[in-house]
């Protein structure tokens, strides 16, 4: 057999591998959008595959963000009419993020169109993603199925968002048995929500994330604590608003539990909560599903509120007017609004109202990449350009990493340290994390830690 890396190779984004067998049976692990080789290009380097799209007999798919799913209905655009297995969690997450995909490229491109910086066409429309959506076939955690003689396949918790799931794979070639082990993103220790990320099976090959390879998360104190402490400066000493910019899966349902919990506790000060983000919204009713598979903190929790997140004072807001009635509000407040980054979305419009209020403080909620919105509010400058309208910086800016959905240096290495004999892939990092748990791993013993290039392949 033949793994190949077409993505997320020394990058975060584009996730997508390949593993062909002698027999010529292809299995495409993940399929995902690559927002970083985009940014390099007038054209959509998504749009091309480096593989004939007709040949690939299955895609095997982690989990839902769109940098692990959101070229499945290109994919399927251009022709693969297999299944795409997945997590029933997955199954239903995907299908809102794949449809607001659809709409941002839709949108970038309108936008875009007369201007001299032309978006590149949308790689795909809604009907693509409800054809994606009809090939979805769903397996639950430890569920064994045999893909067919040659090849079977298992997923495990890995606690990175609802539903996400590595894939263990057993190949019979030539009579004996190789296994393979994708661990998709993994997630950090302790989160709210989810479990942790279960033990990694022993395994030949291990294909793993290294978001984190090299960065420990600082972390003093619970969610709790550590948003009370913001709550407490900005919403009671100060009687302002806390504005936290949050991704809409994951993210913001930590973030939500977390202040439902304080509210339980009659922590929160009499004041509303908004959310502001439609795609948050659909995907907290999700959560909701899937009780079962969640920590058991949260299903104590649900079995006595009834409810995860549903509390009093939280305010949904859906329709786009709405906005505007929360960026003129004068009284304090908290609004959790999308994109984590910054970057896009409903929540560079409240920055830009409460920007310049000393009363506000803006929380980043986690990873920044360079070049984001987010990224330049952290660098400690007095004033900020926002849709080429120049705003001075009087709010507080403020970050914090214990909402974090990936595993840190020390639990990747936890994880990953044991399997002195596996040969270990690391994608999904940028070459200063992967470098940094390539040299821990092989410190440690482990054999074999390979970082491949684009469209490296190897042969078994
Ligand atoms: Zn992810």
């Amino acid at each position: 057999m033949k793994i190949s890396f077409w993505g997320a190779a020394k990058q975060v984004t584009g996730s997508m591998h390949l593993i062909e067998l002698d027999s010529g049976y292809k299995v495409l692990l993940d399929c995902g959008l690559d927002y970083e080789q985009l940014k390099h290009f007038h054209y959509n380097p998504n749009d091309k595959f480096p593989f004939s799209v007709n040949d690939i007999d299955l895609v095997i798919l982690s989990h839902a963000h769109i940098d692990h799913s959101g070229n499945l209905p290109n994919l399927i655009r251009q022709g693969f009419s297999g299944q795409i297995i997945c997590t029933p969690p997955t199954a239903e997450l995907v299908g809102n993020l794949l449809l607001d995909s659809a709409k941002i490229q839709d949108y970038e491109y309108r936008k875009n169109k007369k201007g001299k910086l032309k978006k590149p066409k949308p790689l795909y429309g809604e009907k693509d993603v409800q054809h994606t959506l009809e090939q979805l076939f769903t397996l639950h955690c430890h569920q064994l199925f045999k893909i067919n003689n040659e090849i079977s396949m298992e997923f495990f918790d890995v606690g990175h968002l609802l539903g996400a799931a590595a894939v263990k794979l057993t190949i019979n070639e030539k009579n004996k048995n190789k296994t393979i082990l994708f661990t998709g993103d993994i997630g950090r220790n302790g989160s709210e929500l989810l479990s942790d990320a279960e033990t990694l099976p022993e395994v030949d090959i291990i294909i793993s994330e290294s978001t984190y390879g090299d960065r420990m998360h600082i972390i003093k104190q619970s969610s709790e604590d550590e948003l009370m402490s913001y709550v407490q400066s900005c919403c009671i000493d100060k009687m302002g608003k806390l504005i936290i910019p949050a991704f809409s899966v994951g993210r913001t349902q930590s973030i939500l539990f977390t202040l439902h919990k304080l509210y339980r506790q009659g922590k929160l000060p009499e004041m509303p909560i908004y959310v502001d983000s439609p795609l948050a919204i659909k995907s907290t009713y999700i959560y909701e599903n899937y009780i079962d598979t969640l920590n058991e903190d949260a299903k104590a929790f649900y079995q006595k509120h009834r409810f995860l997140f549903k509390f009093d004072n939280l305010k949904l807001i859906e329709g786009r007017d709405d906005l505007a009635l929360s960026g003129g509000l004068t009284d304090r407040c908290i609004i959790v609004s999308a994109a984590g980054m910054v970057e896009g979305g409903r929540i560079q419009q409240h920055v830009s109202n409460h920007i310049s209020s000393p009363y506000a403080t803006i929380l980043i909620a986690g990873y920044c990449a360079e070049g984001t919105l987010g990224h330049k509010l952290l660098q400690g400058m007095s004033s900020i350009t926002i849709k080429g309208k120049e705003h001075l910086i009087y709010a507080q800016i403020a970050q914090t990493d214990v909402f974090s959905s990936h595993a840190d240096k020390n639990q990747l290495f936890a994880m990953l340290s044991p399997h002195k004999n596996s040969d270990i892939y690391l994608v999904h990092g940028d070459e200063k994390n992967m470098n940094g748990l390539a040299n821990n791993l092989k410190e440690s013993g482990c054999k074999k830690v390979i970082m491949p290039e684009s469209g490296q392949s190897f042969t078994y």
